[in-house]
């Protein structure tokens, strides 16, 4: 449509107010749809905020952060050089996992039936994105090339009509009758259309190629198109919601309206349909929520997508419900890891609000307040995943250092647990201890597996979140360089004023609080470097150019050094990160008298491994007052801080067919090492335990 038609049509217009309004809206969606087609949005960053009107923060191209030599450099090589070839590897081979095999049936180049879980697509998509990640640092044209190739297969077992989702295109193709688009809201679909979406949008800002673009652009219209006619049954096909971030992740990179319309409306229909379940969050509407509840992956991803349409729309009756669904996460529902969904399975915990008749079976969800169990703590990796993605957003509309402090500690602990530290094996679930005592067997290996048989969801997930942590590290105003995460780095970016901006971070982090920060090229005016200061850190220290700077150095804000800064400048910040003991609230009934062992962002566990042989771990107890040093230790080739010291040895005798009895008082001393909880389980199969007995 020609922009002038637009106002003929509307002046013409006779047949009545509303008919004159909806021709305005729809000539002004076209006209802005033009304008969106013809200038791409520029930015290059992984969850482009750039023009987002009411996010605070936006974040830096991927690829203007390298990281040179320390934590993240370890694990990103690690992901480059193993994680990515290993997982492509599987995905590939029919015999592991059909999910590449499952598009080349669909694009007719090979025939046969579809296999796996209905959301492989997805799970593709997301291996996908970690490549074109890695690419933006790396440049490797082996990764460009094998992209151009996988785009080629995907772009063919698009259907004509932009639908494109393996499962029921193989089965039209072999039975036509038999299939149809939505017609399963436990398919998965939108899922899949989601991680598309998005990695068609990194692919792009990646190598600036619109190939896979074009399939996200032609499968986002299909789903607008969909959602024009659907009833509110048929679209509520929302499980497992990675298209909320996916389709504003659109609009933001085609600034075409109609998808942020669609992304409104997306969550508008949530808890009209009659059948909705708090397991799925659509029991009632989005806005009359109050407490979190159901899947947790489903309702990290929910809060995340809702956070992206607040940061474009302003509406503050989403931003309100994130609040309370934040402060319900963060005060009573997460564990001490930053992991979310304490059940495996259960009852609603919104159950005293109606019907004991309509209580609703809800699996891997969070729990009651305070409901946080050690040994059946559920902890799927995607939902501590869906935690890191949900704070970023909260992080970049909001500026405040308190989300970044939750997107840290998941990060260290219950997202890392989630791959072994080769970078081949994954956990679907992240316990808080493991015992073989335990007379009965969970669901799902608690020793780390190559391929999670039926829910492989988590490997590409905790992959493509390793290799863009270095888009993490930074977010960018126009006051100012925020430092979210610390970790040895270099930085060359381009500020909006043109100028450039260039420093090298040396730092130990987390293993040592010390941050060293060098410019090389500063920007012209005057500029402010905010550096957060963590939640758990007192006592930190900053000078730059070796004298004290005077502002206020509050844990968990960032500290804003503002002046003309040059090349040569040095900034010294030193977070001091002694061990901690934790407790909880005492209405966490599983973790009442025991402690946390804690350094920094890391949160520590102990393995029967670190144990003389024959004792339990469950038999050690913490004193407070303690003597537990670190020691840098190597596990699978990887540098791990560990603690050493001595802990109490409570009474040994064996508990088996034993439920109660006296307490003894036979305790000794013995020594322990404790390692960080992400390294778990990497040196055998062992019995673990994060919450320890205190002695006080
Ligand atoms: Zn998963």
């Amino acid at each position: 449509m020609q922009s002038g038609d637009c106002h003929a049509i509307a002046r013409n217009d006779t047949t009545g107010t509303m008919m004159k309004n909806l021709t305005k809206i729809k000539c002004v969606v076209a006209l802005l749809a033009l304008a969106g087609t013809q200038a791409m949005a520029q930015s290059k960053a992984l969850v482009n905020t750039s023009q987002s009107k009411y996010a605070k923060l936006g974040s830096l191209d991927m690829g203007n952060v390298a990281w040179t030599k320390g934590f993240w450099a370890d694990r990103f090589q690690v992901c480059r050089d193993t994680m990515i070839p290993n997982l492509w590897k599987v995905y590939t081979d029919p015999n592991v996992s059909h999910a590449f095999k499952n598009f080349e049936i669909a694009a007719g180049l090979d025939t046969g039936s579809h296999s796996g879980p209905p959301f492989h697509d997805g799970d593709f998509y997301k291996l996908f994105e970690a490549v074109a990640s890695m690419y933006t640092v790396t440049k490797d044209p082996k990764l460009d090339a094998l992209m151009d190739k996988t785009i080629a297969v995907i772009a063919k077992a698009q259907r004509a009509d932009g639908y494109i989702h393996t499962p029921t295109i193989i089965a039209q193709h072999n039975d036509p009758k038999n299939a149809k688009a939505f017609a399963d809201r436990l398919n998965f679909e939108t899922y899949n259309l989601g991680h598309l979406m998005t990695a068609g949008c990194v692919h792009y800002r990646a190598t600036g190629k619109k190939t896979l673009l074009n399939v996200a652009i032609k499968a986002t219209d299909y789903l607008y198109n969909f959602y024009q006619k659907a009833s509110p049954e048929l679209a509520r096909n929302a499980i497992c919601p990675s298209h909320y971030m996916g389709v504003v992740e659109m609009y933001r990179t085609t600034r075409d309206p109609k998808y942020l319309e669609l992304s409104k409306n997306l969550i508008d229909i949530r808890g009209l349909m009659k059948d909705g379940t708090d397991d799925n969050q659509d029991r009632i509407p989005f806005r009359q929520q109050t407490k979190v509840m159901g899947h947790a992956v489903r309702a990290n991803y929910l809060f995340a997508g809702a956070a992206d349409v607040y940061a474009e729309t302003g509406d503050q009756s989403l931003k309100d419900v994130l609040d309370l669904m934040w402060n319900d996460v963060v005060t009573r529902k997460m564990y001490v890891t930053g992991g979310c969904g304490a059940l495996y399975d259960g009852v609603s915990p919104d159950g005293t609000s109606y019907q004991p008749t309509d209580v609703q079976k809800v699996h891997q969800a969070y729990g009651r307040d305070y409901q946080l169990p050690n040994f059946t703590s559920h902890n799927e990796t995607c939902a501590n995943i869906g935690n890191v993605l949900w704070n970023w957003r909260m992080l970049q509309t909001t500026g405040k250092a308190q989300y970044a402090d939750v997107m840290e500690l998941a990060l260290y602990n219950s997202v890392l647990s989630g791959i072994s530290l080769n970078g081949k094996n994954f956990l679907y679930t992240n316990p808080m201890s493991y015992s073989d005592d335990l007379p009965f067997n969970q669901r799902w290996s608690k020793d780390r597996v190559p391929y999670i048989k039926l829910s492989n969801c988590c490997p590409p997930n905790v992959v493509r979140t390793i290799a863009e942590v270095s888009d993490y590290a930074y977010s960018v105003s126009d006051k100012g360089l925020y430092f979210n995460l610390y970790g040895g780095n270099a930085l060359n970016t381009k500020l909006k004023d043109g100028s450039a901006l260039k420093l090298n971070e040396v730092t130990e982090y987390p293993w040592d609080g010390k941050v060293s920060i060098t410019l090389q090229q500063a920007p012209k005016s005057t500029y402010s470097m905010f550096l957060r200061i963590p939640g758990w850190c007192k006592n930190a220290t900053l000078l730059v150019n070796g004298k004290a700077v005077e502002t206020a150095l509050t844990s968990g804000e960032y500290a804003e050094v503002n002046r003309q800064w040059k090349a040569g400048d040095k900034i010294e910040l030193n977070l001091p990160m002694p061990v901690q003991l934790l407790e909880s609230n005492p209405l966490v009934e599983e973790t009442r008298n025991q402690v946390a062992v804690k350094r920094g962002p890391v949160v520590y566990c102990l393995e029967s491994a670190d144990l003389p042989k024959g004792q339990k771990v469950f038999n050690v107890a913490i004193p407070v007052k303690n003597d537990l040093k670190p020691e840098l230790i190597k596990i699978e080739n990887s540098p791990i801080m560990s603690l050493t010291g001595k802990a109490d040895l409570l009474g040994e005798a064996s508990w088996k067919n034993t439920l109660y009895r006296e307490i003894g008082t036979n305790n000794s001393k013995v020594n322990v090492r404790l390692i960080p909880y992400y390294a778990w389980g990497n040196r055998g199969h062992v019995d673990m335990a994060t919450w320890l007995p205190v002695d006080r």
